[in-house]
């Protein structure tokens, strides 16, 4: 059994504590497969994706909403209930402290999750012995990336992250949005060849447009029978969709 809890004043500044955390998700069923979790929203991120709806974390500069320590507070209080913890953002990889901020979280017991747009491979690869579970998007084609980010070579970035993770042991799912003008043979194009790198778990999320970035941006009309229906789903072990 874990109870004690963590002093507030008497605990010591640690490098985590620079992690500016912008929200928390005290518990959550849907962000860690098969696991009860808390999730930890990291601030900032140097992408700019159309149907971005995640605005108040895009800020790098911005202050942290919740401490650190009390971020460490609730989960030492939570170590029965959760199974894991999942760093999320904006891009949590964006920031110098997460290693230490996983340091702490993994020795509470908790298993880490992260959730990243593989921005930054040399970083997600120094974190791979902190990591049990990794969301990664892949959200087009390398070439078509910075039509959605508005950042050169975001792509190139995404692709090699994606690299770092099917190379290691961390289990693995990689997500993509879909831009409302794809078509199903588009979309098929690019969840065969993640099939053909050897992506075994994969996801298609419909684009959420009415808080999109983008007001601009068009509404989804994507069928899901369609899409389902030219993609040869099962060189998947787990294929799901969420938000049709
Ligand atoms: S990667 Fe794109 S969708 Fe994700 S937080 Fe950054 S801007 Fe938003």
């Amino acid at each position: 059994m874990h109870t004690a809890s963590l002093n507030l004043t008497t605990a010591p500044l640690t490098a985590a504590a620079a992690l500016r955390v912008g929200g928390l998700t005290r518990l959550t069923s849907i962000d860690y497969p098969g696991e009860l979790a808390a999730v930890i929203f990291c601030q900032g991120c140097a992408w700019r994706c159309r149907y971005c709806h995640n605005q108040d974390l895009l800020d790098s500069d911005a202050e942290a909403r919740i401490s650190w320590l009390e971020t460490m507070e609730f989960l030492s209080q939570r170590r029965d209930l959760l199974d894991a913890v999942v760093f999320s953002g904006g891009e949590p990889t964006i920031q110098q402290a997460l290693a230490a901020a996983m340091f702490e979280v993994r020795s509470l017991g908790f298993k880490i999750g992260l959730h990243t747009n593989g921005a930054y491979p040399e970083r997600l690869q120094r974190l791979l012995p902190l990591l049990d579970w990794v969301g990664l998007d892949i959200k087009a084609f390398s070439t078509e990336y910075t039509d959605i980010t508005a950042v050169t070579d975001s792509g190139r970035a995404a692709w090699q992250s994606l690299s770092v993770l099917l190379n290691s042991s961390v289990a693995l799912e990689v997500r993509t949005t879909l831009m409302p003008h794809w078509t199903p043979a588009q979309i098929a194009a690019l969840a065969h060849h993640l099939a053909d790198l050897g992506v075994t778990n994969y996801s298609l999320q419909a684009c959420d447009t009415s808080h999109a970035l983008d007001s601009q941006l068009p509404r989804s009309t994507h069928s899901l029978t369609e899409l389902v229906a030219e993609i040869e789903t099962t060189r998947f072990t787990r294929f799901t969709t969420r938000g049709f």
